[in-house]
């Protein structure tokens, strides 16, 4: 993430160009049923998606074609408290311009990344070689940069510089990444696609091993010398995940040494997911928030309210569903659950409360600020690690004496009230960024209050942009994850964020429930068939889909 989360997925693809994986999951159904199947009675099934993230407009889009294919009638509500569909994914314009739209969330995805790589094809999306016009690289731990390179950034390493610097270290790494990405791949493809629990296809693909450990410990394991771990390594999960190696699990770790074939949409990777709701016969309604969810004779009952943009009133409803998929994390969804609703409650855990602030100026950065002599050269974007000595007490304290986990110069920009060349940074950090950091940053006087900085004010910031998110998960080792059906047609994409945290694992969940809710309504019909009803078959809880996970 320098542009984002970017790095993760990124290795997957880089080592697997060129090999036939069958990530396409159309081929993958587990259900056997004509594409032509008419059910003449079965009336048309209704189903809540709470969130229009990469999960939730995923969800819609492959249900929209699973149940197409398989012949059952659906009728999809996509409820959005936002006004925007996207959400962690989303753009914002520097300057208010809406000709220089930048990412706030997630920037980046990889050629690995089948979902949205074929949904921006499919849509007509450019994508774009992703990121930032780095020119130099820096690594730096509070005290001095590591690591540097000139050229092509972040996404192409130096190779023969990092061989010279630390041996057989990053070749061994590579390879490491490849065998896990190889791995996590398959969840893709049948028989592990589609999947009831990630802990089960964890332990299935031998992943368990990498979650359950650090990716410290992972990578001493594999002989990767403690200096490239501290210095390459761990700058991408901080960069990536606002983490160290040594809390980060194996999995994650690999995910964030995924250099090559970043790319992002032009215009902003929002729009793969508004283009999966928009083509997919869905209703989205934005701007409108589900407080609550009971359930009455088997159905879901969905209390949603929005304001009305005329009057600025309230308005509530409430309506009935059969299947619910939330597609955010519940901890922050502010959904009241009737008692006893869920059979399994999912865990509130840590999430990386992360400061990402984007701001132009003309300045560029202060060579004292990173102890370099006057007139000497400063890297354009800036990665961070730790001193070999320093080890943060706790977690969450994890950015140590840098203070910021990255930098980025995203590129030039022309402020629309002077028309001159400026420069976009983004700075990723635990902590909200004072004047007196930027002061000493761009060794110039910043003013105190940035929340009103104008383009035509003279000031150093001609436009300032600071969000606080809930990025992701602190991504602590662990072998189990969240169950993905809460209640009987009551599923949950975000448990798959403590595995891996990116929009195409989030997409790729959306695509598995969509699976998962058209295989339960086929078995559903062929119980009707065989004389039982529908109905019953709920009321009764039976376990659905035994020969899914017998696969
Ligand atoms: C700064 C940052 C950088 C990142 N960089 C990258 C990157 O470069 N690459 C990458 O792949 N990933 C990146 N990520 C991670 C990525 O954004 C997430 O993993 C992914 O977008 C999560 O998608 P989601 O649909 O699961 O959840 P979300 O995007 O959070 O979507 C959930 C949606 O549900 C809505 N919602 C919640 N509760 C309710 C309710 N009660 N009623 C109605 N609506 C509700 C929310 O408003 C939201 O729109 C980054 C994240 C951040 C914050």
């Amino acid at each position: 993430m320098f542009a984002g989360c970017n790095l993760v997925l990124t290795l997957l693809i880089v080592s697997f160009v060129g090999q036939s994986h069958g990530f396409w999951p159309f081929t993958v159904s587990a259900t056997t049923d004509a594409p032509d199947t008419v059910y003449a009675d079965a009336g048309a099934k209704r189903i809540a998606i709470i969130g229009a993230g990469a999960a939730g407009s995923s969800t819609a889009y492959y249900l929209e074609q699973f149940a197409n294919n398989s012949g059952v009638a659906i009728n999809v509500t996509v409820f959005e408290r936002n006004s925007y569909v996207g959400g962690r994914t989303t753009t914002v314009n520097a300057y208010g311009n809406p000709l220089e739209p930048v990412e706030l969330g997630a920037s980046i995805f990889v050629e690995v990344n089948a979902i949205l790589k074929n949904a921006s094809h499919e849509f007509g999306l450019h994508a774009t070689e992703s990121g930032t016009e780095t020119e130099i690289l820096g690594i730096w731990n509070g005290k001095t940069f590591v690591y540097t390179q000139k050229e092509g950034g972040w996404k192409y390493w130096d190779l023969a510089k990092l061989f010279w610097k630390y041996g057989l270290a990053p070749y061994r790494t590579q390879r490491l990444m490849q065998t896990v990405v190889g791995k996590f791949l398959k969840l893709y493809e049948f028989p592990f696609f589609p999947f009831r629990s990630l802990s089960d296809r964890a332990l299935d693909l031998d992943l368990i091993s990498v979650t359950a450990q650090t990716g410290q410990e992972l990578l001493a394991k594999n002989s990767i010398g403690a200096s490239f771990a501290t210095d390459i390594v761990q700058a991408s999960t901080r960069v990536n995940y606002g983490q160290n190696i040594a809390s980060i699990h194996g999995l994650e770790t690999m995910v964030c040494m995924a250099i090559e074939g970043a790319m992002q949409i032009e215009g902003g990777n929002w729009q793969i997911f508004d283009s999966m709701l928009k083509t997919s016969n869905t209703t989205t309604l934005l701007n409108t928030a589900v407080d609550a969810i009971s359930k009455t004779n088997g159905r879901y009952n969905i209390k949603t309210s929005s304001e009305d943009s005329m009057t600025g009133e309230t308005l509530t409803n409430e309506e009935p569903f059969d299947t619910v998929v939330l597609a955010a994390p519940l901890q922050y969804s502010d959904l009241k659950l009737e008692k006893g609703l869920l059979k399994h409650t999912p865990d509130e855990i840590p999430y990386v409360k992360l400061h990402v602030t984007l701001f132009t100026t003309n300045k560029t950065f202060s060579p004292s600020f990173f102890n370099l002599t006057t007139g000497a050269e400063v890297p354009t974007t800036i990665l961070t690690t730790l001193p070999v000595d320093e080890v943060p007490e706790d977690p969450t304290k994890g950015v140590g004496s840098p203070g910021f986990f990255s930098i980025s110069t995203l590129r030039q920009v022309i402020n629309p009230a002077t028309l001159e060349q400026e420069y976009l940074y983004k700075i990723f950090s635990p902590e909200k960024l004072t004047s007196e950091f930027l002061s000493n940053l761009f060794g110039t006087e910043i003013p105190k209050d940035l929340s009103a900085v104008k383009a035509d004010s003279g000031e150093a910031i001609t436009w300032y942009y600071p969000k606080v998110w809930h990025s992701y998960p602190y991504e602590f080792p662990r072998v189990t994850f969240e169950d993905l059906e809460l209640a009987r047609g009551f599923y949950y994409t975000s448990g798959i964020e403590s595995f891996i945290s990116t929009m195409e694992t989030s997409a790729l969940m959306g695509m598995n429930v969509a699976q998962l809710i058209v295989n339960d309504y086929l078995q559903l019909l062929e119980e009707k068939a065989e004389g039982e009803t529908p109905a019953q078959a709920i009321l009764e809880e039976k376990p659905k889909n035994e020969h899914v996970e017998e696969l």
